[in-house]
């Protein structure tokens, strides 16, 4: 696919007809190509605690991060990781 027709795909209006057609299409695609299955991914925070490193930009640096230091054992993991897939 070139940039030009790329850019056009782009420009269509999200909520018009020519959009719809395109997820539509999309998703059958999708669906074919992965024999209808999917990959849920989700992030869970094991340790979470102030970071000596302190990089500015950064939300868990030492001096920003303020919350208390949460470390959590197997069964929360597990707990949580439960909890995310069974989430709608
Ligand atoms: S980006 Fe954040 S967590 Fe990573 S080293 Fe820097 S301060 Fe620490």
């Amino acid at each position: 696919m070139t940039r030009n027709e790329l850019i056009e795909l782009l420009s269509i209006p999200e909520d018009s007809p020519e959009a719809e057609a395109m997820r539509r299409e999309a998703s059958a695609l999708s669906h074919k190509r992965f024999h209808d299955t999917s990959l849920l991914l989700g992030q869970i925070g094991v340790e979470r605690h102030a970071c000596p490193a302190a990089c500015r930009f950064c939300s868990f640096s030492e001096g920003v991060f303020k919350d208390s230091r949460i470390d959590l054992d197997i069964p929360s993991v597990v707990e949580m990781a439960r909890a995310h897939v069974h989430r709608r």
